[in-house]
This record gives structure tokens, C-alpha cells and sequence, in this order.
């Protein structure tokens, strides 16, 4: 039987996870938690690169983050949709995995696979707890779902202080090696966002904006549909980096 996971990262594509969330599972796993990255699709209708190439590269992504496990949904890219056969397949995943927290998009992205895969997750995490929801393992509750942003704007609920694990999440991305300019300059497909020179630095500054917000050198933004209660206010606003600073 597996054991289960502390925070799982779900992704529409293989890189998604690791340029959203990258930090906060380098992190985790770095306190000792088991963390695990589920990439629904294998990237199929990337431009560049094939599906075994960035099947490779996932898994090279997901050792540099310290992740325990790292699986592909099977599900068609291009093509996400929150429907039963694809929430079903996320069920299983769920109970196989037994994640305590969950990582999945924000609702509203550029991409539609990305806004698919907030729906699926949610729909998924809803039905792997219940009984009634039959499949072949038995029912998982999460603890929580937590959404990571993308491409759109969000009202933040908390931030992740990934100052230390910064290297760590760009050797993860950069292990994407058929997305980079230095292979695919040649190969003569269009430049995409990501082959474009320059690209990783100012994906980070991203990254570097939300730590200027939230009083760290870099941090990464999520945000949860309820507030979480929390016990002891006090305790929490003494913790992290330089509370002072954020108002
Ligand atoms: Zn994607």
C-alpha cells in the first residue's frame, strides 16, 4: 500500500506545476514532507518537444523538486473537460495518492485546459471523499484544496515564502529542455512564450514582484475559495518574513 501524501501539485500540462507551484514542493519536500505531482496530460499539442520527451523531462523535474511520486493521468491535451469519465479518473488518482492538501489552478486563466483542470480538481476532491461515489479504492478526504495562480490575476489568500528553494524551482522549469530557446532555436517551429530568449528570468521576476508584496525576496501566491480557521492569530502573524511589512 502507498503512503500517502502530504501535498499533491495537479497540472493540465507537464511544466505547469513546476512554474506555479515549483517553490511550495521544493519547499515541502525539503521539510520533510512527501509531496507528488499529477500531470493530467503528457503535453501532446506542445509545439515543441514529443510526449516522451516531456514525459522524461517531468520526471526529472519532479526528482529536482524532492517529489515521491510523479503521475500522468493519461487525459487529452487540448481537450480537459470536467466530465464524469475525466472526474472519475481523478477520483482514482485521489484515493491512490491519499493527498492531505491538493494543489490544483485558479479558475480563470488564459489557457483552457488550465481553467478545466481548477474545475476537475474540485469536482474530483468533492467525490473521492464521498461514499457513495463507487470506485475500486475507497473514498480519500483531502484536507483541502488549495488553487495556484497562472496567467490571471487573483486576490491572494496566503503567500509562500520560496526565498531558499528559488534555485531549486528553476532547475525544475529549466528541466523543460525542449520548451528552451538553446534546443529549439533550430528546429524551425514558431517561438513559443516559453522559447523566447530571456524567458526564465522574466518568469521569475514574477515570483520576485510577490515577494515584494509579501516582505520576503521570493514567494508564490495562492488563494483558497474559504478562509481557513485559524487558532492562534498571534502565533501566526509572529511567524515568516517580516510581517511588519505587510499591512
Ligand atoms: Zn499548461
Amino acid at each position: 500500500m502507498t503512503e500517502p501524501l502530504n501535498l499533491l501539485a495537479i497540472g493540465a500540462h507537464p511544466d505547469d506545476v513546476e512554474m506555479s507551484c515549483g517553490g511550495w514542493l521544493a519547499l515541502a519536500a525539503m521539510q520533510g514532507y512527501r509531496t507528488g505531482i499529477l500531470h493530467l496530460t503528457r503535453g501532446e499539442m506542445g509545439t515543441h518537444g514529443t510526449p516522451e520527451t516531456r514525459e522524461k523531462e517531468a520526471r526529472e523535474a519532479a526528482r529536482i523538486l524532492g517529489c515521491k511520486s510523479v503521475s500522468f493521468a493519461g487525459l487529452r491535451d487540448g481537450f480537459l473537460n470536467d466530465d464524469h469519465e475525466s472526474v472519475r479518473a481523478l477520483v482514482e488518482q485521489l484515493r491512490a495518492l491519499k493527498p492531505q492538501v491538493v494543489v490544483a489552478p485558479w479558475f480563470s486563466c488564459h489557457h483552457p485546459d488550465h481553467e478545466a483542470t481548477a474545475r476537475l480538481a474540485k469536482k474530483a476532491v468533492h467525490f473521492a471523499a464521498l461514499n457513495g461515489y463507487k470506485t475500486e479504492l475507497p473514498p480519500h478526504r483531502a484536507q483541502r484544496l488549495v488553487h495556484a495562480r497562472y496567467s490571471r490575476h487573483f486576490d491572494e489568500s496566503f503567500f509562500v515564502d520560496i526565498s531558499e528553494v528559488i534555485e531549486t524551482k528553476k532547475a525544475a522549469i529549466l528541466a523543460y529542455a525542449s520548451q528552451f530557446r538553446h534546443v529549439v532555436e533550430e528546429d524551425g517551429k514558431p517561438v513559443t512564450r516559453m522559447s523566447k530568449a530571456g524567458f526564465i528570468d522574466q518568469f521569475l521576476s514574477i515570483s520576485a514582484q510577490f515577494g515584494l508584496k509579501a516582505g520576503c525576496t521570493h514567494a508564490e501566491a495562492y488563494r483558497v475559495e474559504t478562509a481557513p480557521v485559524v487558532g492562534d492569530p498571534v502565533k501566526l502573524f509572529n511567524e515568516g518574513p517580516a510581517q511588519h511589512l505587510i499591512r
